[in-house]
């Protein structure tokens, strides 16, 4: 699989200062998509052990608050075991530093059962959609994207949003 980018030092993908990776390849299509540079799976750079390596590098500080992986898709069948094992390996040595990942893909038809979602704290789900698109939201594009608490949706078996876990 590829990548397209990592931003060192984050602040608009997530709460904090992050570290974000852009995954390579996506085929969603979404109308005016923000990043059409990464939809072509061939584009960008190999990602391998040494990104991940090279990754866990730049979170290991104490500013850093956490990892955000976008794309792209990192959730493509295509994409899914190096975003597997970025978030494993950040979880392993950064078990109090958080996963945000964006996706296209929807949390309660398909995601769920992913064994990625092991390793994340927060997704935030759904295709962008021009016609509800709003610069005011916070980490989403357009009103139909939810900021979802994986891990309290998992233990109550039903999409929990951020706002409302406790
Ligand atoms: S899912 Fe994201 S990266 Fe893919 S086309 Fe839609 S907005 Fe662009």
């Amino acid at each position: 699989m590829r990548y397209n980018k990592i931003r060192k030092m984050d602040i608009s993908n997530g709460p904090g200062v992050r570290v974000s990776v852009f995954m390579q390849g996506c085929a969603f299509n979404c109308k005016n998509c923000f990043n059409p540079e990464t939809h072509d799976f061939a584009g960008g750079k190999e990602f391998s052990q040494e990104t991940i390596s090279h990754i866990l590098q730049l979170c290991d500080n104490s500013f850093i608050a956490g990892l955000s992986i976008l794309g792209g898709e990192p959730m493509h069948p295509k994409n899914i075991d190096g975003t597997l094992q970025l978030a494993k390996a950040f979880k392993e040595k950064f078990p109090n530093k958080t996963v945000w990942i964006w996706t296209g893909f929807l949390f309660d038809h398909g995601l769920k059962d992913n064994p990625a979602l092991s390793f994340v704290d927060v997704i935030v789900d759904g295709q962008f959609v021009e016609e509800l698109a709003n610069p005011a939201l916070k980490f989403c594009g357009s009103s139909n994207q939810r900021v979802i608490d994986v891990q309290s949706s998992l233990r109550e078996g039903k999409v929990i949003l951020l706002d409302e876990a406790k």
